[in-house]
């Protein structure tokens, strides 16, 4: 008695073909949108821009958390607000509410 394996149907065969095919497609598209959104840098808000910038995007839109991501940062964003004199709440040009130096978000941007 041998125990070789079941031969693969028509139907099996072209549907894992077909799901590795798509599984390759979206990772190439996802790594041409990275390579993409790397290669046009964003420009640097100037301080005037940053004075007139209300934050109107809650937390929960851009995914914030009250403690580092991958060492990233609220207080090396470059959307940081540093607590006014006397204060020691920060804020952040985007997001509204009061948020922690600590922090991050997905709008995260490094300070240069
Ligand atoms: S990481 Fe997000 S919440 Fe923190 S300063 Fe930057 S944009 Fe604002």
């Amino acid at each position: 008695m041998s125990f070789a394996p079941p031969p693969l149907r028509r139907r099996q065969f072209l549907t894992s073909t077909a799901a590795t095919t798509i599984a390759s497609a979206a990772s190439a598209a996802a790594l041409q949108t990275a390579k993409a959104a790397t290669a046009t840098p964003t420009p640097t808000p100037t301080a005037a821009q940053l004075r007139t910038m209300v934050p109107t995007l809650s937390k929960a839109a851009v995914g914030y958390i009250d403690m580092p991501h991958d060492g990233d940062v609220c207080g090396a964003c470059i959307w940081f607000k540093p607590p006014s004199p006397g204060t020691t709440i920060s804020h952040c040009h985007l997001v509204a509410g009061p948020i922690s130096a600590a922090g991050w978000c997905q709008a995260w941007m490094r300070r240069s």
